[in-house]
């Protein structure tokens, strides 16, 4: 089960609408607890380092070691990343599909269109294949799921 507080929701639409025509993207942060839930409730936004910035992106590796090492020991982690799908649709690209990112990492990917937002899809690792699958989310906090 993973749950967005909504205020990340909000953060990730300002941001992909921000900058429109480019991919954004960024880490989530929050808590893992012992029953397997992931609760998301905080979004380190991060520079797109990719050269073709309108169809793909990189966090910037840096940001990526910097964050690890500051929320050691803080019972709180890098629980995944989201990226900005310019054109709209939020289906991960191939090129995410194949990405190297940490194998348990929640995708969130923000379709986004005209600086308008489509859709906002959350992805896991299909066991070891190297496939992004759909996955349920709820939205904690004031904002209702679509
Ligand atoms: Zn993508």
């Amino acid at each position: 089960m993973i749950i967005i507080s909504d205020h990340c929701i909000i953060s990730m639409e300002a941001k992909a609408s921000a900058f429109w025509p480019e991919e954004c993207c960024g880490l989530l942060v929050g808590e893992r607890f012992e029953d397997g839930r992931l609760h998301i409730n905080e979004i380190v936004h991060c520079k797109n380092c990719a050269k073709q910035k309108t169809v793909e992106f990189l966090i910037d590796p840096s940001v990526h070691i910097a964050l690890e090492r500051q929320l050691r020991g803080t019972g709180r982690e890098i629980l995944g990343l989201f990226h900005s799908h310019p054109q709209g649709c939020p289906e991960p690209s191939g090129k995410d599909h194949e990405s190297l990112a940490d194998h348990d990492w929640v995708w969130i990917i923000v379709g986004i269109n005209n600086r308008r937002t489509a859709e906002i899809k959350a992805y896991r690792r299909h066991g070891s294949e190297a496939r992004l699958v759909p996955t349920n989310y709820a939205i904690f906090g004031r904002m209702k799921a679509a």
